[in-house]
């Protein structure tokens, strides 16, 4: 049997070779992602152990956090983005926890990200997850779970709708307006904890600040950051 499936195997290897996600032309490096070069080249921000990096200057005095951090730089039309792309649009869901195990492993190596007591990721409104089949950032989450040895709940925070038009709001009406679009389930499971975020891109920032303001009105309660992209501003 054993042999069958490795012949298996061979045959789809030969008509469906496994690309690298973020060139989509090499061949990976064996359990990996990612070809050499891209493995070389790509964008890592490099900023998980460093205090005061960029992106908590992005959301600094916007609301309270213990750190922040994004495992990438990401660019229009970069690797980057195509590594999203697929995690997004082309149901490849596990693309999402091989990033979280990347980033878990780094909170593991570093002094100054303190490990979280629980994550909890970004939700997807539920038609769009229901359309995906998943939430991306659920399986970065997941992997960041996965390597700290920590639970992760996906669904302590839902989103409802976001339909009203947000174009003549000023930028705290439209605060205001995406915080109402979350809803808090389970507040004991959160209260006194040390709340790991999760995302795939942030922006501005305007959609954590919203989940977090929301999530910190939950007593005693720490938030840090982990985002798969920061986006060029
Ligand atoms: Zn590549």
């Amino acid at each position: 049997m054993k042999t069958l499936f490795e012949f298996a195997e061979a045959v789809l290897e030969l008509f469906f070779p496994k690309l690298c996600i973020a060139c989509l032309l090499k061949n990976p490096m064996r359990e990996d992602l990612f070809c050499l070069s891209c493995k070389l080249e790509l964008p890592y921000t490099d900023q998980i152990d460093i205090p005061e990096n960029e992106l908590e200057y992005r959301v600094y005095g916007r609301f309270q956090f213990e750190r922040a951090a994004a495992l990438f730089r990401f660019k229009k039309d970069s690797r980057v983005q195509k590594v999203i792309h697929q995690l997004k649009y082309k149901n490849r869901p596990h693309i999402g926890v091989e990033l979280g195990k990347e980033f878990g492993k780094k909170i593991l190596a570093s002094d100054s990200f303190p490990t979280p007591d629980i994550i909890i990721p970004i939700p997807l409104h539920k038609k769009k997850q229901k359309k995906r089949g998943y939430n991306q950032s659920y399986q970065f989450g997941k992997g960041i779970a996965e390597v700290l040895q920590i639970p992760i709940y996906g669904s302590i925070i839902t989103k409802i709708s976001d339909n009203n038009s947000q174009t003549k709001m000023n930028r705290l009406a439209r605060l205001e307006n995406v915080m109402n679009s979350y809803l808090i389930k389970n507040d004991s499971k959160i209260k006194g904890k040390h709340v790991l975020l999760v995302d795939d891109i942030i922006t501005t920032g305007a959609t954590i600040e919203a989940a977090a303001q929301k999530l910190l009105k939950s007593q005693d309660l720490k938030l840090s950051l982990a985002i798969i992209g920061m986006a060029e501003l």
